[in-house]
């Protein structure tokens, strides 16, 4: 049993109610009161404070049953606007959606430079400039969070950056100090499970994502939550060694997954053995249609390197739901039933493996639905998205 004083109650009762006012879409004072247990009067006063606060609206139902047509109540979506950043390596993607998590616009910058305070410049001028964009709400842009593809403290202090070659930069005082908002600084593997958690998979709290670009980035949902381990740097599984004294890795180490199946090292060893420089993803797509030989080989390989870690990822969590986001696996309609099928041992346990809808887009996604939670400060967010809303990210060859 749960028990504080009155306003902490008020405040687990009010998250509570928002969580599922949010999960219901349209809901009644009547239908709140019977799922959530609380009585009618404690519902009248914290549906009357949020309206109040703008935060949720009320609408009559139209329907012909007789009596009187209940007032339904929903998320006020246009109260204000959360901010998502994907900091990636080549651009820097910035999508601003609803408090439903809807994206409603999206803008890609290109990035020619690895300096940090020309990218510090560069990302105050675009928050300020959504900032100006968003006055006409009651809350404007109630979050920001910026996915970062590097390691991050659990202070939000960037650890390292290795395609930038960052070190122990804080991203988050130096907008604060510059924007006048802090926004949160994640790890963007970290959104990419969120997203897929929030949007997709209500169903599984037990989730892993696996993000396969220019290395392995490995999202973990346990119980729902996003686990960061003791110091933030959980999930860093690319660098996991599956072949003694393999391929050196930057991380000092040999033999790390990701130099055998993340897509830039796939593109670099059919670069190398095709001799060709600029393989893109339509040249893939091609060589799928054709049957190409080389790349079918490629392919078994990468498969087969996966499928190992993916076996060891597998054993340490007894994950329900793993998503792998991949744009190659996308492509390649066979290779989930391939994975499957390497996945054989009779102590693995999961319950669903699955290529994620989201693609480069989950990183965004996962910023926007971030901020919307702790700006509402609910324990669980359940949002629904059509994939044709999502912003067409394009994808570029990882390197
Ligand atoms: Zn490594």
């Amino acid at each position: 049993m749960v028990t504080g004083d009155a306003s902490y109650i008020k405040k687990i009762n009010r998250s509570f109610l928002i969580s599922k006012i949010i999960e219901h879409g349209f809901i009644s004072r009547a239908e709140l009161s019977k799922i959530t247990g609380l009585n009618k009067a404690t519902i009248s006063v914290q549906v009357a404070d949020l309206l109040n606060e703008e935060l949720i609206i009320e609408t009559q139902q139209e329907h012909n049953n007789l009596g009187r047509r209940p007032i339904m109540l929903s998320l006020n979506r246009k109260a204000g606007y959360a901010l998502g950043i994907d900091l990636d390596y080549k651009h820097i993607t910035f999508t601003l959606s609803d408090l439903l998590g809807s994206p409603l616009s999206t803008e890609i910058v290109d990035l020619n430079t690895s300096d940090y305070d020309e990218i510090l410049e560069l990302l105050v001028k675009y928050i300020k400039d959504f900032q100006d964009k968003c006055t006409d709400s009651r809350y404007g842009i109630v979050g920001i969070v910026i996915g970062v593809h590097g390691t991050v403290t659990e202070d939000e202090v960037i650890k390292f950056v290795p395609r930038h070659n960052w070190h122990n930069k804080d991203l988050k005082s130096d907008i604060e100090a510059k924007a006048g908002i802090s926004p949160y600084i994640k790890n963007n593997a970290n959104l990419c499970a969120f997203a897929e958690q929030v949007y997709k998979h209500h169903h599984s709290e037990n989730l892993l994502c696996v993000s396969l670009y220019s290395g392995i980035g490995l999202g973990i949902m346990i119980n729902g939550e996003l686990y960061e381990g003791y110091h933030g740097f959980a999930g860093e599984m690319g660098h996991m060694i599956i072949v003694p004294n393999g391929r050196p890795c930057n991380c000092g180490n040999k033999g790390c997954w990701e130099q055998y199946s993340s897509e830039s090292t796939f593109f670099k060893q059919l670069s190398e053995k095709q001799n060709i420089d600029d393989i893109d993803y339509t040249d893939i797509q091609k060589r799928l249609n054709d049957k190409d030989s080389t790349f079918s080989e490629e392919m078994e390989e990468f498969i087969n390197y996966l499928s190992i870690g993916l076996n060891n990822i597998i054993n340490l969590h007894n994950p329900a739901t793993i998503v792998l986001n991949s744009e190659l696996l996308k492509m390649n309609e066979g290779a989930l039933d391939e994975i499957k099928g390497n996945l054989t041992s009779s102590v693995s346990s999961f319950e669903e493996l699955l290529i994620s809808d989201f693609g480069k887009e989950a990183t965004v996604m996962g910023a926007c639905s971030l901020a919307i939670k702790n700006f509402l400060n609910i324990p669980e967010l359940k949002l629904s998205i059509d994939d044709q809303d999502l912003p067409k990210l394009t994808v570029d060859v990882p390197v």
